[in-house]
């Protein structure tokens, strides 16, 4: 059976033995071990950001460095708080050398298992972390800039886009535009909930 139909097929379980051994693209050959995601996998929400950096490599989650206490802090700041109605995933889960973005061959290899995990989550809202998660998720080449302030579709759901939490750190001024993404999130997830409520 052709690689994506079996992991078309596969359980959380399953899911993982497969990340864990994957050797798909060049990657694995510098990991010290893959980074499948981190928080409740019935999430409402999921966030995806780029990839793992030194930190997530060594510690195997994803956004436990400096970015990921910020992103800590975003979440916070909308009433969030990991693993608790979310869910944080990159698109690559092995460090590529020198926290370079991915190639797209690399990032291309490893979509059918972030896809899985979005149809085993069935997650309300996606949220893309920056240029890399963004382009990938809509195959396009489109600023965040031009991106944010919108609500997009990735595979049938609703996606909205933020600067990644590693640019906020360098770039301080945009910090307010992405408080106006996380406020534009919240706002477009209780109207998800209002429109079909959980099932009891
Ligand atoms: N940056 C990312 O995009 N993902 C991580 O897991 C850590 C830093």
């Amino acid at each position: 059976m052709p690689r994506e139909a079996r992991i078309a097929g596969m359980d959380w379980a399953q899911l993982k033995a497969a990340v864990r051994e994957c050797t798909a693209c060049r990657l694995h050959s510098a990991r010290t071990q893959t980074v499948f995601g981190v928080g409740d996998e019935a999430a409402d929400w999921l966030f995806i950001g780029e990839g793992p950096g030194a930190e997530e490599d060594a510690r195997g989650e994803p956004f436990v460095g400096q970015a990921g206490r910020l992103l800590d802090n975003m979440l916070a700041a909308i009433g969030l708080k990991r693993g608790q109605d979310v869910y944080i995933a990159n698109i690559v889960k092995c460090r590529p050398p020198g926290n370079r973005v991915p190639e797209p061959s690399e990032a291309g290899a490893c979509d059918v298992f972030l896809r899985r995990q979005i149809a085993l989550m069935r997650p309300r809202l996606l949220i893309a972390l920056g240029k890399t998660a963004a382009s990938n998720l809509l195959s396009s080449d489109a600023s965040i800039g031009s991106l944010r302030g919108r609500l997009h579709k990735c595979g049938g759901l609703p996606l909205i886009v933020t600067y990644h939490p590693a640019y906020l750190l360098r770039n301080l001024i945009d910090k307010a535009k992405a408080w106006e993404d996380l406020c534009f999130a919240r706002e477009t997830m209780e109207r998800l909930k209002a429109q079909a409520p959980a099932q009891p």
